[in-house]
């Protein structure tokens, strides 16, 4: 098949380009390269069946495509805040784009959604049918509300056009390729850990995330695109909940590290507790994450280790 991935350069998106031009297929990258970078498709430029467009998704494109996975959106809260018109742009727009182009050539569209959707959730874990609870007005708006507008058009165009969508609510992924200044918590900790700088946790570290590596979250995206009926939304992530604090520890003690833990002001609307209920992608997708936390983070600080050593002067 032809596949397009927008945000392909990005973290998500080059392990996934990666995956599915190994299967044979042809694949169209999309990037604007705000947060993704040419290092991530390295590997891919010059192989047989794929293609890099530079583009940005909040203007048209004309494609002739069979698949569309949907990720060009900035995911790291320092850099989706950084412009964050241009995000909910990007999120709004870029769907519209790709439901429109869908829609033209006939393929189907896997929209890249977000945990954020549930907000700061009073229902824990997190499943489907819960409705979020977002506020609309604060700084993380920008992306939260932009990916629950987006998760609306994908079933709006699918009800009144018959557009053939898929919907992943994707948790916490983590895993090589992640940028050093990503700003998200696991590059960020790994990276202060290997550099013997202090750990920043936000608030008292009392707040929990479920971590899931990022070749589980590829397997589940491509099993839901070729799923055949099930349109979701379906949630995507690890049940395995730990506090940032004890996540902090853990980093220093897999990576030796002197670094000390310092404690910064808690972001607002930082969302005190999230874990995925993965009881539909199991029933619906036979899907679980295969690979232990502890396995996939040696990987992701040998990764930032080689990364880090590469760059010293
Ligand atoms: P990332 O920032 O590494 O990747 C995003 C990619 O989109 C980058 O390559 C960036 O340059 C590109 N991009 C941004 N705006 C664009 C635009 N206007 N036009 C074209 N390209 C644009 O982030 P990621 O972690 O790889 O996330 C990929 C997708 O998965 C995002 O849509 C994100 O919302 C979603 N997601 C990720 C996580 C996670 O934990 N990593 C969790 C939930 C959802
Ligand atoms: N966090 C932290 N220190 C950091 C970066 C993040 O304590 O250096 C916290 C952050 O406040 C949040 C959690 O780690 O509670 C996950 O943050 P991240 O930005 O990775 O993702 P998100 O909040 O979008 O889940």
């Amino acid at each position: 098949m032809r596949i397009l991935v927008t945000g392909g350069a990005g973290f998500i998106g080059s392990h996934l380009c990666e995956r599915l031009l190994g299967e044979g297929h042809e694949v169209l990258c999309l990037d604007n390269f705000f947060t993704g970078s040419k290092d991530n498709i390295a590997g891919l430029r010059g192989k047989p069946g794929f293609e890099l467009i530079r583009h940005d998704i909040t203007q048209p494109i004309l494609l002739e495509v069979d698949r569309i996975y949907n990720l060009a959106c900035p995911a790291s809260p320092i850099h989706y805040q950084y412009n964050p018109v241009k995000t909910i742009k990007t999120s709004v727009l870029g769907a519209i784009h790709m439901l429109g182009l869908a829609k033209r050539v006939r393929a189907r569209v896997l929209q890249a959604s977000t945990s954020e959707i549930y907000g700061d959730p009073q229902v824990h874990p997190q499943r489907e049918e819960y409705w979020g609870n977002v506020n609309p007005i604060g700084v993380r708006s920008c992306y939260d509300e932009g990916k629950r507008v987006a998760e609306t058009l994908m079933m709006d165009y699918h009800r009144q056009n018959g557009v053939d969508i898929r919907i992943v609510r994707i948790f916490n992924t983590y895993g090589p390729r992640m940028s050093v200044n990503d700003g998200r918590v696991v590059s960020n900790f790994i990276v202060q850990a290997l550099r013997g700088e202090d750990i920043t946790v936000y608030g008292d570290g009392s707040q929990t995330r479920s971590f899931c590596y990022v070749d589980d979250l590829v397997e589940g995206m491509v099993r839901m695109m070729e799923c055949p009926e099930f349109i979701g939304p379906v949630n995507l992530g690890n049940p395995c909940e730990t506090s940032i604090l004890e996540f902090a520890r853990r980093i220093i003690e897999l990576t030796g590290s002197p670094s000390q833990i310092v404690f910064k002001p808690l972001p607002s609307d930082d969302p005190r507790q999230r874990q995925p209920d993965i009881t539909l992608a199991g029933e619906k997708l036979g899907w679980k994450p295969q690979v232990p936390v502890e396995t996939g983070l040696q990987k992701t600080i040998d990764y930032f280790a080689a990364l880090l050593a590469h760059n010293r002067p």
